[in-house]
């Protein structure tokens, strides 16, 4: 960015306070704000305990080294237990870990006493194949609860899983195996994807001819579509794990034990191996999870609709939810598979309390229209999250009011791959709630904005969102690369963590996340935030989704181009609309952010965790060869758009 900070152009002033009943059951009070305050590392040690421990640590944080961080280094624990064991010793063996739906309609309930049984036979499985503590394993399954099996036998076992997202590319999972030196990769014949099995196998037959040192790949048999079979190295799943023994003592690890590694989505670069370790991440997953959600394991039904390839997954379906002993809803399928109504069927039939998904999601469920959600029983919910993006104020208002019936609070959570686990999010018992808004560092968290001098801004300022104290769940480095660490988040500020993204903080001095710094455009001298003309577009009511990029221009350095998906009725080829968007943005934010060109598309770039790859499309507004395209959910897309592009005026 260049020296001038990111303008405050959007002025949002809707206000929802917490309900009453929630407020006076929260498990999180205004009060923890406070406590952390007096007291952050006492906090984080009270907030540690809430986990079992083989050794309960004496140490809370070791920053002796910056910005290499230990947390409750001298405790020991199994991340597996916590998540599994110890709620079938409290008695809540019987309880529903997993309610697996299938695409196809099938489903599963497991129980906190079965996924032990299976985890442990899985540890057994993976103990037998010779995986030791240290080791990687790669993990690239459909959304089954073998996935969160997998991980967890790693865990117990103290080796360390690389999800790869199930649906990349052969050549990304050859670049993954590779870079984390992975012995065993796991996965399954295929999944089900939109009405239809998906190959997954071949995939990984096609990396492991670039990628050596895998011994073994063990497949689970979800699809029966037919595979090919590398005698000695392929294994099934319902053999070898089947006739293990469910008994398994898990083994107590250092607190530091490496717990994953996770590759980044790529919207800004080459994917970089993100290492976490295991007392800290759980820790403040599993806090993070109680506080945000509200989470009462006895009677809530919580679903996340991330997959497991995102971090969300990780710490949001696997190792939240589950070291708190919550009943949680797996969803393997599309959302419009067979109909556009799949999720809100499910939430009428499992009675989904808890609902954690994404703006893309939202966004494309009001392009769908306000009468399919409707049609179903959603009086369950009680608390809607949101992560991935920031989320449009007129996304944000659709979703409580459509899908919350206006009552239900919505937690909009930043965080990132690397911090592990949220950081800034409302507390749904304690925050009077702004759409568009991620407001507040959690409790024990220490976030702000400052400007290109490192200078705190004042509120009502913007410039760049950074972490000012080690968190429990940071990450520990980049896998493999302790200088890209340093250089990457390290030294833009001084002893700040510099997390990439753009922010402001309102007069009450709540935090608005304004899109990545690298996306963030440069027009006539003024740095513009693609979020804040992406939901002036949203505002209006032909437009479901909206991606702007600033591509050079001769006269203001950066001109602003606007990628729109219209809503159902809308005409692409009316000239008068793009008249009307182009003023309704200009009345909106100010003249400077009226977009130079609006153009109407079909589909966006998007990585699979839904986020929008604009510098995809800042390589088609300036007439540039695409860049890297790996991470994309569907890269003819690209095609799409390119080919619609009239030429540049
Ligand atoms: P890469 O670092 O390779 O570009 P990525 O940052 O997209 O990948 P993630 O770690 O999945 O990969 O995404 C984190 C980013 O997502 C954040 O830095 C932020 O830009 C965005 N984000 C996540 N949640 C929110 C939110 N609630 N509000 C605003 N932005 C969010
Ligand atoms: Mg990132």
């Amino acid at each position: 960015m260049s020296n001038e900070s990111l303008a405050n152009l959007l002025k949002e002033e809707r206000r929802f306070a917490p309900p009453a009943d929630l407020a006076a059951r929260a498990n999180v009070t205004a009060e923890a704000y406070e406590q952390a305050k007096a007291d952050r590392l006492g906090f984080w040690a009270e907030q540690a305990r809430r986990l079992s421990w083989a050794t309960e640590p004496t140490q809370t944080l070791d920053w002796s080294n910056p910005p290499f961080a230990k947390w409750f280094a001298d405790g020991k624990l199994n991340v597996a237990y916590n998540c599994v064991d110890r709620h079938v010793e409290a008695g809540n063996g019987d309880r529903v870990a997993i309610h697996f739906e299938g695409e196809p309609g099938d489903s599963r309930a497991i129980t906190y006493a079965e996924l032990k049984d299976e985890v442990s036979r899985a540890a057994n499985a993976l103990t037998e194949l010779g995986v030791e503590a240290g080791d990687r394993v790669a993990v690239y399954l459909p959304m089954i609860p073998e996935a969160v099996i997998s991980m967890l036998a790693c865990a117990r076992i103290g080796a360390a899983h690389s999800v790869v997202f199930g649906g990349f590319s052969a050549d990304a999972i050859a670049k993954r195996i590779e870079d984390a030196d992975a012995k065993v990769v796991i996965t399954a014949d295929g999944g089900y994807r939109r009405g239809k099995p998906s190959a997954l196998k071949p995939a990984v037959d096609e990396a492991l001819t670039r990628a050596a040192g895998v011994g073994n790949v063990l497949v689970v048999r979800r699809t029966g579509q037919d595979v090919a079979w590398t005698e000695g190295r392929d294994l099934w799943w319902h053999e070898t794990v089947g006739r293990q023994s469910p008994e398994h003592t898990p083994e107590a690890f250092d607190a530091e034990q490496p717990l994953f590694i996770l590759y980044t989505s790529g919207t800004t670069g080459k994917p970089k191996g993100i290492l976490h370790t295991s007392g800290g991440y759980l820790t403040q997953a599993s806090y993070t999870h109680h506080a945000v959600f509200d989470l009462k394991p006895e009677t809530d039904v919580y679903w996340c609709t991330a997959d497991i390839g995102w971090v969300t997954g990780h710490s949001y379906i696997t190792y939240g939810p589950l070291s708190n002993g919550a009943t949680q809803v797996i969803y393997e399928g599309t959302p419009d598979t067979p109909h556009q109504g799949r999720f809100w069927e499910i939430v009428q039939k499992y009675g989904v309390t808890i609902l954690y998904t994404a703006p893309t999601a939202i966004r494309t469920f009001m392009k769908w229209g306000d009468d399919i959600p409707a049609k179903f029983d959603l009086s369950s919910l009680r608390v809607l999250g949101s992560v991935g993006e920031p989320i449009n104020p007129e996304a944000w208002v659709w979703y409580r009011k459509n899908i919350g019936a206006d009552k239900c609070p919505v937690v909009d959570t930043w965080w990132q791959t690397e911090t592990g686990a949220i950081m800034i999010s409302p507390l749904p018992g304690v925050t009077e709630t702004k759409p568009g808004s991620a407001q507040r560092a959690l409790p024990g968290i220490s976030a702000t904005v400052v400007d290109d001098e490192a200078v705190e801004v004042p509120n009502g300022g913007g410039g760049y969102l950074v972490l000012t104290e080690p968190w429990p769940s940071m990450l520990r480095t980049i896998w493999g690369d302790d200088q890209r660490f340093i250089d990457t988040y390290w030294s833009r500020f001084e002893g700040k963590y510099f997390a990439g993204d753009g922010a402001k903080k309102d007069e009450d001095g709540d935090i608005w996340l304004l899109g990545r710094v690298d996306d963030v455009m440069l027009v006539s001298g003024h740095n513009i935030s693609t979020t804040e003309v992406e939901s002036a577009l949203v505002s209006h009511p032909a437009v479901a989704e909206a991606a702007v990029v600033g591509a050079a221009d001769e006269t203001t350095g950066q001109a602003i181009v606007a990628f729109v998906i219209l809503r159902g009725t809308a005409n692409a080829e009316d000239d008068g609309l793009v008249a009307d968007l182009r003023n309704h943005v200009g009345a909106t934010l100010g003249p400077i952010a009226k977009p130079k060109r609006v153009l109407p598309v079909a589909e966006l770039p998007k990585t699979r965790s839904g986020k929008i790859m604009r510098r995809l499309l800042r390589d088609v507004a300036e007439n540039r060869e695409l860049g890297d395209v790996t991470t994309l959910t569907d890269s003819s897309v690209m095609d799409l758009i390119q080919t619609k592009l009239p030429a540049a005026p």
